[in-house]
Parts: C-alpha cells; structure tokens; sequence
C-alpha cells in the first residue's frame, strides 16, 4: 500500500480552508486538523485565564502551555470535529469575538508556535492528513505531498465571514469583521516566527468565485493528476 499522503493548505483568514479541507477529507477518507481552532484554544484559556501574555517570560508561556490539552472530537450531527479545551467543548466561543481580535496577536509568540508546530507534527496520519492553518506547507510540513495557497477577494472574504458569524447566531457588524480580518492578515503576515507565506511549491487557489463542489473537484482533479490518489 502507498504511504498515506499529507495536504497542507494555507491561506488567509475566512478564504475557505477549512470548509475545503473538511469536504476534502471526508470524500477521501482523510483525518482533518485546524491547526487555526488549536491557536484559538490556546487564546481562550489565557483570556479565561486573564494572563497577559505580553508580560509573560518564555519558561512561564511554556508553565501556561503545559496545563493546556486540545483535542478533537467528532461531532456527527455536524459531520466535522468539535475542539476541547482541557475537555470542555469550546468550538462555538473560540469563533466569538473575545477570541478572533486577540488571537493573531498571541499566536505571533515563539514559545506558542513552536508547541503547537511540534503537536502539528506528532499528530498520527493512518490515511491522509489534512491540515489548513497558516505555516503549514511552509514549516509544519514542508515536505507535504500536495500544498495549496488560498486567496480571495478581501470583500467577499468579509462577507462570507460576516454570514457564518450571523448564521451562528453572532452579534457583529460588517465593518468589525473587515477590521478583524484585515488586523489578523497583517499580524499574520509579518511576525518574525513562521509568517504566513505561499511557500515556493504550494499551488495558489483563488476561491472567490468557485461554490464548494468546485473546489472539490479542482482539487480532486490536481490529485488525481499528480498521481496522489
Ligand atoms: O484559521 P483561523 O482563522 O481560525 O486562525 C485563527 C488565527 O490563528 C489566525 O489568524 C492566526 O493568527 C493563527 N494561526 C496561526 N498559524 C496557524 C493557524 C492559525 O498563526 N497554522
């Protein structure tokens, strides 16, 4: 049998990773990882935790990281994985606000990037791996079998966002998820630690015109092509 092959898809925020990845994974069977839920857990338990990170030395970020255990469980009614926080379900409050505008702020520290690329990396793939973040094609898995770079029109990336966040049941306005999405693509952009890069051999996908199925088979098609699947 093949050895099972890993797809890295990085991007900006709210272009479509993560939709793509799930349905990705799911038609090929594939284990799936937000390596963007792992950071946002990570946020929330300093919030929670009022810790101010900026104050905080390197050994006692890594104290904090130490109490911290993030895990996915499959949730069948959505047909995707819910994230928990040291066993609590906390998939509907890392997407709030309190997290969102703190967390690309966070996750530009050493001592956080290099705990979560190292979980990143030990996470077991049996037959395939998805994952989508920011870094992942790029420093997770620089030797990815396939790695895509998503992109897409910044004003239909606000709007896509603006409608998830209201179908949740989320109070926000249009101009704070354009604000939020532009301060992250920023801090994510240019933080000193694994920036969010197209790396050198990532295909480039510009979503802002293909609805779901599209996507799927564009990528299905690259697959198959290569010869991955
Ligand atoms: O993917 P999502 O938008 O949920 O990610 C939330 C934030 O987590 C990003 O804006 C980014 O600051 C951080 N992140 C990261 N590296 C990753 C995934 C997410 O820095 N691999």
């Amino acid at each position: 049998m093949n050895k099972p092959i890993t797809i890295a898809i990085d991007g900006y925020s709210s272009c479509g990773k993560s939709t793509l990845a799930k349905a990705l994974a799911n038609r090929l069977n594939f284990a799936f990882v937000d390596t963007g839920a792992m950071y946002r857990a990570v946020c929330l338990y300093f919030l929670r935790s009022k810790l101010d990170w900026k104050k905080l030395s390197t050994s006692e970020i890594e104290a904090v990281l130490d109490k911290i255990a993030i895990t996915f469980e499959y949730n069948s009614l959505k047909n995707s994985s819910d994230t928990f926080l040291n066993g609590e379900n906390v998939e509907e409050e890392i997407r709030g606000k309190e997290v969102s505008q703190a967390v690309s702020e966070l996750s530009q520290l050493k001592a956080i990037r290099s705990r979560m690329v190292g979980l990143q990396q030990k996470v077991e793939n049996r037959s395939g791996l998805i994952m989508d973040g920011r870094d992942i094609g790029t420093k997770v898995f620089p030797n990815a079998e396939l790695k895509l770079f998503m992109t897409a029109d910044p004003a239909i990336r606000v709007q896509g966002r603006f409608n998830e966040l209201k179908r949740s049941g989320k109070q926000v306005s249009l101009e704070e998820v354009a604000e939020n999405l532009k301060s992250r693509d920023y801090n994510d952009t240019h933080r000193e630690e694994n920036p969010l890069r197209k790396a050198a051999d990532a295909i480039e996908i510009d979503n802002s015109y293909l609805n779901q199925e599209e996507q799927l088979q564009l990528v299905l098609r690259i697959l198959t092509e290569k010869g991955l699947i």
